[in-house]
């Protein structure tokens, strides 16, 4: 740290992205991207469209605001696009946290919500998962506090239903209640069409997972027309063209071609259960997950262990070192051809750790 670095960052610890090595061509199965490609559609209008990038972006997204409105069933003074969904959960902490309004997350879930927290200086609390690894919803009811949920959660995978997150939203009503849906088209049930029924429901959504956009930052804030006018004052006041042209092609053009992530999704899905399938009969334990990654443990082989073999053999998952999950593994769902060298390499693993 330099001398010259503020003060009131001396206890800042910042997020830890899953690495990305450059060192050999590893089968990339720790940062939840999708294993496809866009379609060719959208690279080819994000192609034609960098000819104009001597010209600023439209800072009020009106294309694709337009495109999502139709898309989502929902009206476009609803909807924020923003550069990742890392920046809607930080204009929300920013919006809708203070001394005075703490934050609240599960004590496993998305580990930026602790990042942006400390970075704002809010204060926060956690809630432990419960013994099996879900959210108790109820411990969320009554508590005075804006809420961040992952749903379905991360790294756990588990999903709550929208009935659920509705008795959080009505028992909180003076707070806002985030619902981080970037895993939801893997499974889970959107909250996203009861933006109109709870004024205090702010639900964010991502192209970096079920769109194959991680590489372009692309996410969405849904929430009634008074609370996007209020994060559209920290965006305004923090960078007005965040998105800029060629991710905004890139999104409304992902938006004309739902039918490909449908397909792909569906696909993930489909390999998701069968490596579910494959890994329990090796004898792991394996939560059950609504997204496009397995969190997974063995009693025959440590946690960070396995991730270092898989990783010699050039396989990449992710390892988290918390105190409950230290004996798991994140591994993201691939093409089949993918998973089919993983549970090859973990089958040879698992038996050069028995000799
Ligand atoms: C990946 C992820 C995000 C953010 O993704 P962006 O690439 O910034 O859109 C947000 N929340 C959770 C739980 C995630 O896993």
């Amino acid at each position: 740290m330099s001398k010259f670095f503020s003060k009131k960052y001396d206890a800042l610890t910042p997020y830890t992205p899953g690495e990305q090595p450059r060192d050999m061509q590893y089968i990339k199965l720790n940062t939840n991207e999708s294993p496809f490609p866009p379609p060719e559609a959208v690279v080819e209008a994000v192609k034609r469209e960098a000819g104009a990038c001597n010209l600023y972006s439209d800072p009020t997204c009106r294309a694709l605001v337009e495109e999502v409105a139709k898309v989502y069933k929902v009206r476009p003074t609803q909807v924020l696009p923003t550069n990742g969904s890392d920046e809607i959960l930080n204009f929300a902490f920013m919006a809708f946290c203070d001394r005075d309004t703490p934050a609240t997350f599960a004590d496993i879930t998305y580990g930026f919500y602790e990042v942006f927290a400390r970075l704002h200086g809010i204060p926060y609390r956690t809630i432990p998962l419960k013994e099996d690894f879900s959210i108790d919803y109820r411990e969320y009811m009554g508590i005075h506090s804006t809420v961040f949920i992952a749903n379905p959660n991360a790294p756990t995978g588990l999903a709550l239903s929208r009935a659920q997150i509705e008795e959080i939203l009505v028992s909180n009503p003076d707070n806002i209640v985030v619902v981080d849906e970037a895993y939801v088209d893997f499974g889970g049930e959107s909250c996203v069409s009861l933006i109109d029924k709870y004024e205090n429901l702010l639900v964010t959504q991502t192209f970096s997972k079920s769109r194959s956009l991680a590489g372009a930052r692309l996410g969405l804030g849904f929430a009634n027309e008074k609370l996007i006018n209020d994060l559209n004052t920290l965006k305004y006041s923090t960078n007005p063209y965040n998105v800029n042209r060629m991710t905004m092609t890139a999104g409304v053009v992902a938006l004309q071609n739902q039918s490909y992530f449908d397909e792909k999704c569906e696909e993930i899905c489909k390999t998701r259960e069968y490596t579910k399938e494959k890994l329990t009969k090796l004898g792991f334990f394996v939560l059950d997950s609504k997204t496009n990654f397995l969190f997974i443990r063995s009693d025959k082989i440590d946690g960070e262990r396995l991730y270092n073999q898989l990783k010699s053999r050039g396989i990449l998952v992710r390892h988290f070192n918390g105190e409950r999950i230290r004996e798991f593994n994140r591994v993201t769902v691939g093409t089949k051809a993918q998973m089919d060298a993983f549970l090859l390499a973990v089958t040879e693993i698992l038996k050069e750790n028995q000799a």
